[in-house]
């Protein structure tokens, strides 16, 4: 998925940066990325960051830099930020999204014969070079990321360093966030708005969609104005975002101990106590618990200080490896108890089903699960955010073709909720995982819980509605 982080100021502003850009590291990413306006032109420093954190990475090359503007982002796989040299002047720019229509722009632009693009390994090519080369063929910074806009399908917010401010775009439908915020003397932009508060930041604007701000010193202005039409990820609030962050003024957390809560009125069960799968169930779980008026407590615990991110290793078996080192169970507080978890979402349930079976072995007598969202049938198409690597593999797609068979199957109507096929599939991944119970929040009850109009929210992955 990844993100970004930019700062105009009228000091020394790499600290800022530094930081601002670290607080993106969860966004599970493989490269980090810093670009600085210096005395003779733009500086840039990229480092994988795989296997350490970007802070470790980072910290020798801004001893000695000092800079009054500059941006750094956390990327998927590909390096940035890039410096380009174009007839719009000398420019850092990042991006965060997916071009889903690569193949096609790369197509038209050879007709022009004069541009080429460098290939990253397989082949590819690399999406911030792409949104670039679309940009420049604008007259004006506004026109380029607009003709960006228009012609990218899937979604592209970006920042732009110049010599003389940064330019920050949000996405044309929205789908990822970009919010100003200000402090005496300075101005940001970012994706997470929990890079704000231990910088001395304050919220100052949520960017709208395809909207257009250039950010100097000495404010900032709006170059475009907002679309109507938004279609932010509702999986933000629900996942991946983090829980000191808001968007769109809601803020993580409090979603999050909604979907608890509600889930807790639609699906109430005798238990012992309430736990969260660490670390994106831990808000759900905590709004089902008060809710309920049940315990919350902790019968995994994470172990986190040696640990790297769980999703970074390539090997899918490694992963499972990491994920599972990293939780450890308490006996004492699980044996003989009948135990509720709720988690975020069920992706693959593989690992789930393994945590599943470690209840057990430490003799849990009851496991129910209460995911913070539908069954998933669909993979993102708009962001760089992988449910999985195939729909196939998805625990809902799994067990619908345990039902189905193979060949051809009417997908909507087991994302109906509450209809027969619907609860045919929630019994079959439950049987999967060996829960004591399963009972997934409706669309409708997510929708509800963030609280924004249904139709500005992304719903995409669990009903295929564009
Ligand atoms: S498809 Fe899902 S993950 Fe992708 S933008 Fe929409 S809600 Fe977010």
């Amino acid at each position: 998925m990844g993100g970004f982080f930019g700062v105009v100021s009228k000091e020394d502003c790499v600290k800022d940066l530094f930081y601002g850009t670290d607080y993106h590291s969860h966004l599970g990413t493989k490269r980090g990325g810093l670009a600085i306006k210096a005395q003779d032109g733009l500086n840039r420093f990229i480092h994988n960051i795989e296997n350490t954190q970007f802070r470790s990475k980072f910290d020798q090359d801004i001893v000695n830099i000092q800079s009054k503007s500059g941006i750094g982002v956390i990327s998927d796989y590909d390096d940035q930020p890039l410096l380009i040299r174009s007839h719009l002047g000398n420019y850092a720019i990042v991006t965060v999204g997916a071009i889903k229509n690569v193949e096609s722009i790369v197509k038209k632009s050879f007709k022009t014969r004069w541009l080429h693009f460098s290939e990253m390994s397989r082949g590819e090519i690399n999406p911030t070079e792409l949104a670039a080369a679309l940009i420049n063929q604008g007259h004006t910074f506004e026109e380029g990321i607009q003709k960006a806009h228009d012609e990218i399908e899937g979604s592209c917010s970006m920042l732009i360093l110049t010599a003389e401010g940064i330019y920050a775009a949000r996405d044309k439908l929205g789908r990822t966030p970009v919010v100003i915020g200000k402090k005496q003397g300075s101005i940001a932009a970012t994706l997470e708005t929990c890079a704000f508060p231990n910088l001395g930041y304050k919220i100052e604007k949520y960017l709208g969609p395809g909207e257009i701000v250039f950010i100097t010193e000495d404010g900032y202005e709006q170059r475009k104005a907002p679309e109507k039409p938004m279609q932010i990820c509702s999986f933000l609030w629900v996942y991946y975002g983090y829980p000191a962050s808001s968007y769109e003024g809601i803020n993580v957390e409090d979603v999050r101990n909604r979907c608890g809560a509600i889930l807790a009125k639609r699906h109430p069960v005798e238990i012992d106590f309430v736990a969260g799968i660490p670390d994106s169930g831990i808000g759900h779980g905590l709004g089902y618990a008060s809710s309920a008026g049940k315990p919350f407590k902790r019968p995994f615990v994470k172990y986190t200080p040696t640990w790297p991110r769980s999703f970074l290793p390539q090997d899918q078996a490694i992963r499972d490896l990491v994920a599972k080192m990293k939780l450890i169970p308490i006996r004492e507080l699980i044996d003989g108890k009948r135990l509720l978890f709720c988690e975020d979402s069920i992706v693959r349930g593989t690992q789930l089903k393994g945590t599943i079976q470690r209840l057990y072995d430490v003799g849990a007598l009851e496991v129910h699960m209460r995911p913070a969202c539908p069954p998933l049938l669909y993979s993102c198409k708009f962001l760089n955010f992988s449910t999985s690597k195939s729909e196939m593999d998805l625990a809902a797609r799994k067990a619908i073709k345990d039902l189905e068979g193979e060949g051809e199957v009417d997908l909507k109507k087991y994302s109906q909720y509450g209809s027969e096929k619907y609860r045919a599939m929630e019994d079959r991944i439950r049987e999967k995982l060996r829960l004591t119970s399963l009972k997934y929040q409706s669309l409708d009850d997510l929708v509800r819980a963030i609280g924004l109009p249904k139709e500005k929210l992304c719903k995409y992955c669990w009903n295929g509605e564009e």
